[in-house]
C-alpha cells in the first residue's frame, strides 16, 4: 500500500497544504525528498489524509472528501503500476470533470 501519511523518505508527517505524491517513491514525499523523483504530482493535504484513512476502511465512505482528485491520484498510481493506459479510468475521471 502506498504511504499517505509520512514521507517515503524521511517519515516526517505531511505539514504542507499541497503535497507531493510520487508512484515510484510509493507515496507523499516533503518538499526535501521530493526533488530526488522526476514523476511527482501535486494534490492537496486533504486528499492524502483520505486515502490514508481509506487503507484502514474497506470501502469509501459516500461522502469522501476531494474524491474526485483522490481518483485521480489513485489513477496516476495504478498507471505506474500497470504501465500502460488506463482508457477506462481516464474516461471515468473525465466525465466527472465535465
Ligand atoms: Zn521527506
Amino acid at each position: 500500500m502506498p504511504q499517505w501519511d509520512s514521507c517515503c523518505g524521511c517519515e516526517c508527517r505531511v505539514k504542507e497544504a499541497w503535497a507531493c505524491v510520487s508512484p515510484h517513491a510509493g507515496g507523499y514525499l516533503c518538499a526535501s525528498c521530493a526533488p530526488k523523483f522526476s514523476d511527482c504530482l501535486e494534490t492537496r493535504a486533504e486528499v492524502l489524509y483520505g486515502l490514508s484513512k481509506l487503507n484502514q476502511i474497506e470501502e469509501p465512505p459516500p461522502n469522501l472528501k476531494k474524491s474526485l482528485e483522490t481518483q485521480a491520484v489513485l489513477m496516476q498510481f495504478w498507471r505506474s503500476i500497470v504501465e500502460i493506459p488506463l482508457p477506462a479510468c481516464e474516461n471515468a475521471v473525465s466525465l466527472l470533470v465535465k
